[in-house]
């Protein structure tokens, strides 16, 4: 029967797309269904259009989650280079930016091509503009499936949850793998927005919203996390590589502790300054002009270095090497690149990525409570779950 299979999987993203090939190179029958009208639109939106797919250095500290070794198991069994050795396979061209983040060289369609190719010649079928309706598990899982208010049945001896998580709405995100996870006893824990810029508060907005479009290299800190790089000064608040990177360690209410000159204490580098010469001239060898007019707004830009007291350089350091920030708020899901929290890993095997509570049921990808930084840890998750569940299913 055509809607017969060994597996179904729900969400043509990263992850469910890679469990289709790691399945389908087992001779499975795989369906894979997705209610958006194409198939990995994340994958071509994201790294500025040319897909970060992995990164040379994948290692543990750079993922979060509540279980902290859950992640390990499945990133060892098919690692940054197993996915490489696929790419330099298929020819697809890349390059490493920085920081060991690989790229495709041209376009992030590329890598989607390659994982169609990847697919091409296995038993897959892709259903989009499908909905899953209803899913009941009796021998085989059931699933009613629907496509422009038709519906029909499927079966499949086992079914991935590849569905993703809350990010970006309108590119199709939903929290539907939460619902099934909960259908089938599992726990879930509290989701958030990742990798997302965060707003001005009330009081920073009316000062700061001017410095919109400068970007400042600096060093980010919070809880002994520290993350080194631009961060950019928006209409909206703060965003940039740092500030990215900070917001998945950051809880509402929470301050940040941010450095504007790392490489240097601003007292020290002020004395090796000409003394004649005036505040506002040196600090904009330093920085922009725009940021020194605005930061130091408080100081007389005309006075000489040599008339500042030691309290005024006390005052400088702090405000240069201690800025404490307090965000109103982030921009959410609707910007965020991905989402916090999730189906709790403690009752999904870290070996198989099999459910603890239902045989058969699988659960890979961004809808599971594991979440990278930037620089193309998410995708070598999503590749390495859905690697490890399309061996076992
Ligand atoms: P997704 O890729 O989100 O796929 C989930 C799929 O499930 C989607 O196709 C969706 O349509 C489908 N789906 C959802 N609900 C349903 C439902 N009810 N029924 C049927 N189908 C459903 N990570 C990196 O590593 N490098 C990057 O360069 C990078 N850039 C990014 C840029 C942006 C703007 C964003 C938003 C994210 C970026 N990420 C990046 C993060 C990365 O895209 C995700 O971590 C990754 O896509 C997660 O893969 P996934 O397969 O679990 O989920």
């Amino acid at each position: 029967n055509s809607n017969n299979f060994d597996c179904i999987i729900i969400g043509a993203g990263a992850a469910g797309l890679f469990a289709a090939y790691s399945a389908g190179t087992r001779g499975k029958k795989v369906l894979v269904v997705d209610h958006a009208n194409k198939i990995g639109k994340k994958i071509l939106m994201s790294g500025g259009g040319r897909c970060n797919f992995t990164n040379y250095y994948i290692e543990h500290d750079r993922y979060l989650s509540k279980n902290p070794h859950f992640f390990k198991s499945a990133l060892a069994q098919f690692t940054q280079w197993n996915l490489l050795d696929l790419v330099t396979e298929h020819g697809l061209e890349h390059y490493e930016k920085e920081l060991g983040q690989l790229f495709c060289q041209h376009k992030s369609s590329d890598f989607l091509d390659f994982l169609k190719a990847l697919i091409q010649p296995l038993d897959v079928e892709i259903r989009t503009s499908t909905s899953v309706t209803k899913i009941q598990k009796n021998k085989l899982f059931n699933l009613t499936l629907s496509v422009n208010d038709k519906t029909y049945s499927t079966s499949s001896s086992s079914l991935i949850v590849a569905t993703g998580g809350l990010s970006i709405p309108t590119m199709g995100a939903t929290g539907f793998g939460y619902e099934v996870a909960k259908q089938f006893g599992h726990p879930l824990l509290p989701t958030r927005a990742g990798l997302v810029p965060f707003t001005w508060n009330n009081k920073d907005k009316e000062r700061l919203s001017a410095l919109s479009g400068t970007a400042i290299p600096s060093v980010i800190s919070i809880h002994n996390q520290s993350f080194s790089h631009q961060i950019l000064f928006t209409h909206r608040g703060l965003s940039g590589p740092a500030v990215l990177q900070i917001s998945n360690y950051w809880n509402e209410g929470e301050s940040l502790d941010i450095d504007f000159l790392p490489e240097h204490r601003l007292s020290q580098w002020l004395a090796d300054q000409s003394s004649q010469k005036s505040l506002g001239t040196v600090l904009k060898l330093l920085w922009p002009n725009k940021f020194v007019q605005i930061w130091f707004d408080q100081f007389d830009l005309t006075m000489q270095v040599a008339q500042l007291s030691n309290a005024q350089l006390h005052e400088l350091d702090q405000m240069v090497h201690h800025w404490v920030f307090k965000p109103g708020g982030t921009e959410g899901y609707r910007t965020a690149e991905v989402t916090l929290g999730g189906v709790d890993c403690d009752e999904v095997s870290s070996k198989t990525l099999e459910s603890k509570k239902q045989a058969n049921l699988y659960f890979v990808g961004e809808v599971l409570d594991v979440t990278g930084h930037l620089g193309g840890f998410n995708f070598q998750w999503a590749f390495s779950s859905g690697f490890v569940a399309g061996q076992n299913c």
